[in-house]
């Protein structure tokens, strides 16, 4: 839980009962109190399986509320942030997902395939949007942050990093590495049985083929800039105070199951 103190900073207790003090990055918004969201549909859930599963009709997709209010993650992320975040720019990513995906129907029907190019790279584009974006709130939570809980995620990490610590270091630096705008991601690696992080420019429909992502950081600068401005780094540390766990550790149960050639094997050849 956060207070504010009367300079306008926040006090943060986290783990043990530690009190440390985190300056606003910009001044705390003036009363009355920020926007709300509309209400978050209880508890912290997974993206229900239609979403993936050829259930949305063609051009079906809808904006997901945020699983709390707006300001929830304050002060690590802005209300402000989070309200233009999702409210434009993932809005953004379904409108322009379903106009891409009508525009191929249309283009089936009609057998007229000359721009079907242009609408399956905006398909990609706004489909990884509107996925990882999906993601991305889910793995925040305002109770966040810390290591995790879960030891199945502790050791699926050891496993992979050597340490929670190496694996901090070098998910943070691939945030601040990316190229202009992107994402930083954990990713389980059905062909490996591991855990990987991966770096993605703009939003490619996953950056390995088969990985699946378990932990996604936005850095496009709609994502911090208002309040980070050009500290990108700053907003990267910040981030880990909101991380899920409990949602991270529910992905990798959900998919480490899931086993891709070579290491599911092959079949035999007759
Ligand atoms: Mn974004």
């Amino acid at each position: 839980m956060s207070e504010k103190d009367q300079t306008g900073r926040y006090l943060v207790a986290r783990e043990a009962g530690a009190v440390k003090t985190v300056v606003q990055e910009v001044a705390p918004p003036p009363k009355p109190a920020p926007p709300v969201a509309p209400a978050p549909p209880g508890p912290l859930q997974l993206p229900r399986a239609a979403a993936l599963s050829g259930e949305v009709p063609i051009g079906g997709h809808r904006l997901p509320p945020l699983p709390y209010p707006y300001d929830a993650l304050e002060p690590y992320i802005s209300a402000r942030i989070m309200q233009l975040h999702h409210d434009v720019h993932h809005r953004t990513c379904v409108e322009e997902l379903n106009r891409a995906e009508l525009a191929l129907q249309q283009a089936r029907r009609l057998g007229n395939f000359q721009q079907a190019r242009w609408w399956e790279q905006a398909l990609a584009f706004h489909g990884s949007g509107h996925f990882l974006h999906s993601l991305f709130w889910l793995n925040m939570a305002p109770s966040g942050g810390g290591v995790p809980a879960d030891p199945a995620l502790r050791a699926a990490i050891d496993v992979a990093f050597g340490s929670f610590a190496a694996f901090q270091a070098q998910f943070s630096a691939a945030a601040n590495q990316v190229e202009g705008s992107g994402w930083a991601l954990l990713v389980w690696s059905p062909a490996a049985g591991r855990l990987e992080i991966l770096q993605a420019q703009n939003h490619p429909w996953w950056s390995q083929w088969g990985a699946l992502p378990l932990l996604v950081l936005d850095v496009w600068e709609h994502a911090y800039y208002l309040q980070y401005e050009s500290r990108r780094a700053r907003y990267v540390e910040m981030w880990w105070h909101v991380v899920n766990w409990a949602d991270v550790a529910a992905r990798l149960a959900m998919v480490r199951s899931v086993a891709l050639p070579p290491r599911a094997g092959y079949p035999p050849v007759s």
